[in-house]
């Protein structure tokens, strides 16, 4: 046992001393990334559970990486938060995201909202406004076809900043979601206090759907519809977990079970089919 706790203690030191080797070098590497054009958007598609029809796509980031390939965002966005570089990499989200959006819609495909996530940093950031603003006037896309995913922890703070903000950005005319409902704070006060739009159910709670008397996920969707919010379910795997979010009232969803982020060309092709249907 003495053994083991000691090249468990190896393995665990080795992994940190990785990590921050990682950490190290990303901090250096995410700008010039940046500037070298290194990142790129996937699309997840999120669908009507009834019929499949298309509702909207998340943009995830991925960044190309010369040598390590595709880095999932896990690995640098919290590194971008604490460097603040967050706030241009968030930019030049917002921007392709509307810049592709509007790209396909003149192709004559589809016309649905993309969704972007927002980091608490990045949304304090006194810049947001001017670029959410500016993307749309820019890429001449509708606001209506931008959603922005909040996350909890940003609606948890109630003061001015946060009220102003957000009341601006539903002027502006954009969508807006809150992101992992239900892994955050406990009080609700903040979903009267701010015009958004949609909840989406964080995926542990989808994970352990197996029943229709699943207690939080069934609070989640009553919440949704007596505050007349819209609801999405995210991360599901599974077509029983599809159909139980159904039953329960649930009618949206993003998950593996209908389909995985994908690169600009392989999500417009599934706009190409959603023509064809
Ligand atoms: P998130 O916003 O909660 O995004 C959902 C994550 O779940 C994505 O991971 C997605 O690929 C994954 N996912 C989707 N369907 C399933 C499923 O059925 N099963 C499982 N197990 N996973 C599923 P990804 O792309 O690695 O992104 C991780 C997180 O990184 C995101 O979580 C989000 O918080 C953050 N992120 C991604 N792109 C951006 C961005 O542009 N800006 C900021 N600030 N954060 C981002
Ligand atoms: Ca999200
Ligand atoms: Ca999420
Ligand atoms: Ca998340």
């Amino acid at each position: 046992a003495k053994e083991a706790g000691r090249s468990d203690y190896r393995f665990f030191t080795a992994d940190l001393n990785a990590r921050a080797l990682e950490r190290l070098s990303f901090e250096g590497g995410l700008r010039a990334a940046l500037e070298h054009g290194e990142f790129v958007l996937h699309y997840q598609p999120q669908v009507a559970i009834a019929d499949g029809e298309l509702i909207g796509f998340e943009a995830l980031v991925r960044w190309q990486h010369p040598q390590l390939g595709l880095v999932p965002p896990n690995r640098f966005i919290p590194i971008a938060e604490d460097s603040g570089l967050i706030v241009a990499l968030g930019e030049w989200v917002i921007e392709a995201a509307c810049r592709q959006n509007r790209d396909w819609q003149r192709q004559g495909l589809p016309h649905v909202p993309i969704a972007v996530n927002l980091s608490a940093v990045q949304f304090r950031h006194r810049a947001l406004l001017a670029t959410v603003a500016g993307a749309l006037a820019e890429s001449g896309l509708a606001a209506d076809c931008l959603e922005l995913e909040l996350t909890e922890s940003i609606l948890m703070q109630a003061d001015r900043v946060t009220l102003d903000t957000v009341s601006y950005l539903k002027e502006l005319g954009v969508q807006l979601s809150i992101d992992d409902f239900g892994t955050g704070y406990s009080s609700l006060g903040y979903l009267k206090r701010f015009p958004v739009d949609k909840l989406k159910i964080d995926q542990s709670f989808v994970r352990g759907l197996d029943a229709a008397d699943d207690v939080i996920v069934t609070t989640i969707i009553g919440l949704a519809h007596n505050l007349g919010l819209g609801v999405i379910a995210e991360g599901v795997e599974t077509a029983e977990q599809a159909r139980l979010l159904l039953e329960l009232g649930c009618g949206e969803a993003q998950g593996y079970h209908f389909g995985r982020p994908l690169p600009a060309t392989e999500a417009r092709g599934v706009l190409l089919h959603e023509n064809e249907r």
